[in-house]
């Protein structure tokens, strides 16, 4: 009998010992109903790093939806079982039953489900449907978040909105709505990071990327400096049509090549550096030359971590410290906090006349690791 195409929301079971599956034994009354089944098996995690590829065994036509770490169990697994579990098909299946939960399959799957019940699983919030996966092995700390680490990193950017809002508070007093509205975003891009890393689906993934997308995009439309907009842009509020339209067609693009989002979201930080440059050579004021020095640290620091976690996999992998996707969270929230007093300080010397940014350093000047932010000064008061 023909076997069934791919599915992304295939079963994929965790075989630690890359088992052949083909052999014979006794199994469970629910195969028996359906004679043939296609159970896909992910080789040994930790072995395959990164690997996407399968070993598939065909007892098809039925597609197993199930997800099932039996990775972690191991030798546990065995003893569990009085016998290597995956070396007999009756005694990975057995496994594959018992093993079902509702959270590792979707609500409509459950240790009672039959694999068609579980087919109606919606394939896109599975567990690691996404395209990507980062170097952390997956499953290794818990059954339920397959990227321990690269998950709670994410704390950073609950930590970075409220730090924005507290300390530039004053400028938030007199302009709410982009700060508000940018924080509130960065808050989204920790949460939907957060839940991709923990599931690696494919909705998690998308949801990652294009939170950062909405962040960027809404931060250009309130922020991007008018003397920088096209010819045909007059007013912001042709600038914040120009933005939208972009963004909406930029979503919409994503969906194309997923593994493509994330390295074009990234080339945008060369757009902000540039225009950072080209403002701070207009500006004489020492501390936004640091914070932007310091900024620039952070950033390259983090970009560094990311696509090593990228590239340099099988290394990290080989010294047993795959974790630089992780750093990469918490050095790009650093890297945002100080980012976003250096671009308030430009809006308010572009676009709030009456005021005179000043940058100033939290706890204080004498510390020696600072974090900008910028209060408002009223020019006449000064002089
Ligand atoms: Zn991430």
């Amino acid at each position: 009998m023909k076997s069934e195409p791919s599915n992304p929301s295939v079963c994929h079971l965790f075989a630690s010992c890359g088992c052949d599956l083909s052999c014979s034994g006794k199994q469970p009354a629910w195969i028996k109903e359906r004679p043939s089944l296609t159970v896909e098996v992910h080789p040994p995690v930790g072995l395959s790093g990164q690997s996407r590829s399968f070993r598939r065994a065909h007892l098809s036509p039925v597609t197993l939806l199930c997800f099932l770490p039996l990775n972690c169990l191991g030798r546990e697994a065995e003893e569990a079982v009085g016998a290597p579990p995956c070396c007999t098909s009756k005694g990975l299946l057995d496994i594959v039953v018992d093993q079902l939960t509702p959270l590792q399959t979707g609500s409509f799957c459950s240790r009672t489900s039959s694999p068609h019940e579980c087919l109606r699983m919606p394939s896109i919030f599975s567990y690691q449907s996404a395209e990507v996966d980062w170097c952390e092995g997956n499953f290794e700390r818990s059954a339920v978040i397959a990227e321990y680490y690269n998950t709670i990193s994410n704390v950073s950017f609950f930590v970075l909105s409220p730090a924005l809002l507290y300390l530039n508070r004053q400028y938030c007093q007199k302009k709410a709505v982009p700060l508000y509205f940018v924080s509130g975003l960065l808050l989204l891009v920790g949460v939907f990071s957060m839940y991709f890393h923990m599931t690696l689906s494919y909705m998690g993934q998308l949801l990652d990327e294009l939170s950062i997308l909405w962040t960027l995009a809404v931060a250009y439309s309130f922020w991007y400096p008018q003397a920088y907009f096209p010819k045909c842009i007059k007013t912001r509020r042709h600038f914040f049509w120009l933005t939208g339209i972009t963004t909406v067609i930029s979503t919409l693009m994503s969906f194309i090549k997923p593994t493509l989002n994330a390295y074009a979201l990234n080339c945008i930080a060369f757009h902000l550096l540039y225009l950072t440059w080209r403002e701070l050579k207009k500006c004489n004021d020492k501390r936004v030359h640091r914070m932007a020095a310091v900024m620039v640290m952070w950033w390259a620091l983090a970009i560094t971590s990311w696509i090593s976690d990228r590239w340099l996999c099988w290394l990290w992998q080989a010294i047993n410290f795959p974790y630089f996707h992780s750093f990469w969270h918490v050095l790009i929230a650093m890297s945002l906090l100080y980012c976003c007093p250096l671009v308030i300080y430009f809006d308010v010397s572009y676009e709030m006349p009456s005021f005179k940014p000043k940058l100033e350093y939290w706890p204080s000047d004498s510390w020696p690791v600072v974090v900008p932010y910028v209060t408002l000064e009223e020019p006449h008061k000064q002089c």
